[in-house]
């Protein structure tokens, strides 16, 4: 059958399908799980008509893929951005459905979104076109049917104007969205969660593979890509911790900071960003020699040192030049904090690198270190579903345990079935592997 070429997706099926090859010769009838679930279960698509500032009709292409119910609800974020095509939402309702089991919840995989692009837009124009695009989504969605969140695009003040026009529509207040304020249901540590939780993975990586660096050290040096949700409360964890947070970037350019950025200038940042500013106006910060601003440029090539990458933008921010250029000033780390930031080529070179054995790169795929948000929107869920909010120290708790849970699962699986030999001692099992590996066994 001939398809319409889906690159973004196809490289994510490629991605597990090599992982999958040692397992899959050991259990050849699981063959027929992975021809089934490479398939989403639906796919809807529809036309989302809005009303700009001036009173003229603007139109926009809206979608849902609902990938895989086995686990339980389709679950996973809304992405608004003008780069947004079935390709992009495939790979990421498929990588979700995976990151979504490893998080240990009853989740099944979902992803949505539209080309609309909020920036310039007014908020008046973002509610309009919010308000449109629920109109349609929400005969496809329900609190045990299909539960969207945020992703690139969509916030806090998005799920808002989402979440109101379900209600109306409706006449009905349940937990239909995650990521909602904390006054109407929305859960403690949502906000941080994903941030939160690649840091919470990061460190049991950092205490098995190369414990003289910690995250509480300032001489521990974090490359963060990306300055949006994610990127900010990774960087903000950092900081807390006590390691030295030396970049942030937007789709403009990066900021770098050679004695580390402070939690003021992360807040800072996070106001900038709200009212759709980019990092250039940071600019003035590099008339005092410890902020420097690169036009056009991400941050990987521009580090003399650095000990722990986490990309942190969107996906396939990560070139195997780029990756080499990480390895030579040093990297040991590198975990996505977006959905496959790395591509496929940069991969292989961590994880050659990593075969090589002791002092080498140890890399983390994003539907495993990133899957902190998605599982916070799991605990959501639950407190909906009892009309009832935990504290944040109950949810921060438990998705510390998540984390630990999902990060062991990866290593175990890593081991058993990567098709390495680590009699030696010496090279640590393929994350990356185990993640495929673990996700997919429990999906099929
Ligand atoms: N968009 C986030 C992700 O990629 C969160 C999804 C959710 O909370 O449902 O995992």
């Amino acid at each position: 059958m001939v398809l319409p070429s889906e690159p973004e997706f196809e490289q994510a099926l490629h991605e597990l399908t090599t992982s999958l090859e040692t397992f899959l010769k050991k259990n050849p009838t699981y063959q027929k799980a992975l021809d089934i679930v490479q398939i989403p279960e639906r796919v809807i698509q529809f036309r989302v008509v809005w009303e700009d500032d001036s009173g003229k009709p603007q139109v926009n292409r809206g979608f849902r893929v609902q990938y895989n119910s086995a686990l339980g609800p389709y679950k996973g974020g809304l992405r608004l951005h003008p780069s947004v095509n079935l390709s992009i939402l495939k790979f990421l309702g498929f990588e979700q459905t995976f990151k979504n089991a490893l998080t240990g919840l009853s989740m099944g995989g979902g992803k949505g979104g539209s080309d609309f692009d909020p920036k310039g837009k007014s908020d008046a124009e973002i509610r309009r076109f919010c308000v449109a695009f629920m109109t349609e989504l929400s005969r496809h969605i329900g609190q045990d049917t299909d539960v969207p969140a945020g992703d690139i695009g969509t916030g806090g003040r998005e799920i808002g104007f989402l979440f109101g026009q379900y209600k109306k529509l409706r006449n009905e207040f349940v937990g239909v969205l995650t990521g909602k304020g904390g006054s109407w249901g929305g859960s403690r540590v949502r906000p941080e969660a994903t941030g939160y939780g690649v840091i919470y993975y990061v460190e049991h990586m950092i205490a098995k593979a190369c414990p003289e660096y910690s995250l509480t050290k300032p001489s521990t040096l974090v490359a963060i890509s990306g300055s949006g949700n994610v990127a900010q409360y990774t960087a903000l964890k950092v900081i807390e911790l006590g390691g030295t947070v030396v970049s942030l970037s937007d789709s403009k350019g990066s900021l770098i900071a050679k004695e580390g950025f402070t939690k003021e200038v992360v807040q800072s940042v996070a106001e900038l960003k709200l009212k759709g500013g980019s990092l250039e106006s940071f600019r003035s910060f590099a008339s005092e020699d410890k902020y420097t601003y690169h036009p056009g440029q991400r941050p990987w090539a521009l580090l003399p040192k650095v000990h722990i990458a986490l990309p942190s933008a969107t996906q396939n921010e990560v070139s195997a030049e780029e990756a080499n250029v990480l390895i030579k000033a040093g990297v040991k780390i590198v975990a996505e904090g977006s959905n496959m930031g790395c591509t496929a080529e940069a991969i292989e070179v961590f994880e050659n690198s990593r075969k090589q054995g002791a002092g080498g790169v140890w890399y983390a795929p994003g539907k495993a270190s990133n899957c902190g948000g998605v599982a916070v929107s799991g605990l959501e869920m639950a407190q909906n579903s009892q009309r009832l909010n935990w504290t944040f120290e109950e949810v921060d708790a438990k998705l510390k345990g998540i984390m630990t849970e999902c990060y062991n699962t990866c290593l175990k699986a890593g081991s058993e079935w990567s098709g390495e030999d680590f009699s030696s001692g010496n090279v640590l099992p393929s994350l990356l592997c185990g993640a495929n590996v673990a996700g997919f066994i429990k999906v099929a």
